[in-house]
């Protein structure tokens, strides 16, 4: 038992390590995430801000809604402005929304008012790449889902299928020297990343639980290059990143003290999703 825990061990510091160093942004490289309630930045997306932070990329986040179910939306949009700070996201990249029709609550969003929020952000920021929910919305609520749904539609509704992949290896580089990509009408267009929801014996499983998923991932990837695997323009594309620090995530969340209960606590201790983002490329959106 001794040398099976400890061969764990050591087999997670080799793969842990090995995908510390290949995530390669590129100098001047913009990131947009977005997210349904002031909190989903530190609960579910902790290790890739970490990992841009220390990689000096410019994350931008949309917030579509102040998490107001309880009456507390005002606390809750103070407590995100400093959770960002620690994350070194300036207010004036934290857009949150007030809309009527995307009020934090147990039901779906208007598919219209997401894309509508969403393509505003793309045109003002610019980004190059998307970061937000997949189907499964980590949690399954239907505020994260709404989010995947209307983006996977503004992928679609643009005039570039997923399987035309990023606007890294495929686009020219932009006027300003960007790597960002455009399509042969001149459009610029960024890929989209969405988070990957794990089963949920993977989920809340901690440390274990997001050394199994890089282990897994590891075997499922086996044979690709590191540039491949982060590159690769094809739709589907697994991107792997672990917490360069889950401090900073917990010291995020720590921001959130409206929404501490003892549940969350255990979530943030527990949760996979402190310490590893897995994410798959679904494909590219034009602005
Ligand atoms: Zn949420």
């Amino acid at each position: 038992m001794y040398y099976f825990l400890l061969a764990i061990l050591l087999l997670t510091i080799y793969v842990w390590q090995k995908f510390r160093r290949t995530r390669t942004w590129r100098p001047g490289h913009r990131a947009l995430l977005v997210t349904a309630h002031p909190d989903d930045e530190s609960l579910f997306f902790a290790p890739y801000l970490t990992r841009a932070l220390q990689a000096g990329i410019q994350v931008h986040i949309l917030c579509l809604s102040t998490g107001n179910a309880d009456g507390l939306g005002s606390i809750r949009a103070r407590e995100l402005v400093q959770a960002c700070a620690v994350f070194q996201v300036p207010e004036q990249r934290v857009r949150l929304v007030n809309d009527g029709a995307l009020q934090d609550g147990f039901q779906a969003w208007d598919e219209g008012a997401v894309k509508a929020r969403v393509a505003a952000a793309l045109a003002a920021v610019r980004p190059h790449e998307l970061v937000t929910f997949d189907a499964g919305g980590v949690s399954g609520h239907p505020n994260h889902t709404s989010i995947y749904a209307a983006v996977w539609r503004l992928v679609g509704c643009r005039g570039l299928s997923a399987s035309q992949g990023d606007g890294h290896e495929g686009g020219v580089a932009g006027s300003d020297g960007s790597n960002r990509g455009s399509n042969r009408n001149g459009d610029s267009c960024c890929r989209i990343c969405t988070l990957v929801t794990h089963p949920l014996p993977l989920k809340f499983t901690g440390v274990l639980g997001a050394a199994l998923v890089l282990l897994l991932s590891s075997v499922r990837l086996h044979g690709r290059s590191a540039d491949v695997r982060l590159h690769d323009s094809a739709a589907d594309t697994a991107l792997l990143l672990s917490s360069a620090n889950p401090v900073v995530g917990l010291r995020a969340m720590w921001c959130h003290r409206s929404q501490f209960v003892w549940y969350r606590w255990l979530f943030v201790l527990f949760s996979t999703y402190t310490y590893v983002n897995q994410f798959r490329v679904i494909g590219a959106v034009t602005y």
